[in-house]
């Protein structure tokens, strides 16, 4: 015998018993979410003749969400993953399983961002239809911060319909404190996202040039963050603010009303979207106190 067991088996592997298991599962991201949704509308085309059983709402989000993160993660290009949003619940006017985003109360943050820590602090959990996690051990918030996420990005999903990948940069670590590189981030209440990129750019680009950026799509998702009437300040590069400016007037924001929100076009002026430097790639979004977090302090 020239060929050993060993080698046959390695041989194996590689070639062929891999690949004819009749019963293998299929690759959850290459199912058929198309089938549930219609491109065009968006909407449910479990109506069409095709189809005699109507799809249950959250049918397509199975199995475990963090996985589901991962799949989104692996893939190469942001509207890959656009598309595999589609097929969630949350997306396109389709709710997201209010049970499942319960998130438990009892989270405080303590002290001030630059000098603080959480009480019982809570995860910033998988929710692939909603946003994508960069670090998960580094996304630890308050209930209060961690709540506002879930309603300022389900307000951008559900009612607003914007589908590009939201990646949540650092939050804090497990108990607050120092985290290396920032000097917050130590509370629980401030969170880095990234800048939403543009169609057809690998879904890992970093956005420091700003033709990377859908700044239309990115202003939609600061606005639901204000919204909430959570956001204490929010930094983003001065020559950066003039993009997303823009981006407001575009969406019908007045002008007077942008004034308030903007330092825009002031240097140095007030205004709660506010320059910090090293902030042209993401937002740094500062949430205030929670009702509930009596030791929370300042800014
Ligand atoms: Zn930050």
């Amino acid at each position: 015998m020239r060929l050993g067991f060993g080698a046959w088996l390695a041989a194996c592997l590689v070639a062929a018993c891999g690949t004819a298991d009749p019963g293998a599962t299929p690759q959850p991201g290459t199912s058929q979410p198309q089938a549930e949704l219609s491109p065009q509308t968006g909407t449910a085309s479990s109506s069409g003749v095709e189809s005699t059983e109507p799809t249950p709402p959250g049918a397509g989000l199975v199995g475990d969400p963090a996985d589901r993160e991962l799949e989104i993660l692996g893939m190469a290009h942001a509207e890959s993953a656009d598309d595999f949003l589609l097929a969630l619940p949350g997306s396109s006017g389709l709710r997201a399983d209010p049970a499942a985003d319960l998130i438990p109360d009892g989270a405080q943050s303590v002290g001030t961002p630059q000098r603080g820590r959480i009480h019982n602090a809570i995860p910033l959990p998988p929710r692939p239809h909603l946003y994508t996690r960069r670090h998960p051990g580094r996304s630890f918030g308050s209930t209060h911060t961690i709540r506002t996420i879930q309603t300022a990005l389900s307000t951008l999903r559900s009612d607003k319909g914007v589908r590009t990948e939201v990646m949540i940069g650092d939050i804090s670590l497990p108990s607050g404190g120092p985290i290396s590189p920032h000097v917050s981030h130590q509370s629980g209440r401030d969170i880095d996202i990234r800048l939403l990129l543009v169609e057809g750019l690998d879904r890992k680009t970093v956005p420091v040039d700003a033709s990377s950026v859908d700044w239309d799509a990115t202003w939609t998702m600061v606005h639901s963050f204000l919204e909430t009437g959570a956001v204490k300040v929010l930094f983003l590069d001065f020559r950066r603010q003039a993009l997303l400016h823009a981006a407001a007037l575009r969406a019908g924001v007045h002008p007077n009303v942008a004034r308030r929100w903007f330092q825009w076009p002031q240097a140095g002026g007030p205004g709660l979207i506010r320059h910090e430097a090293g902030h042209r790639a993401h937002v740094h979004i500062r949430l205030g106190c929670g009702h509930a977090e009596p030791s929370c302090r300042g800014s």
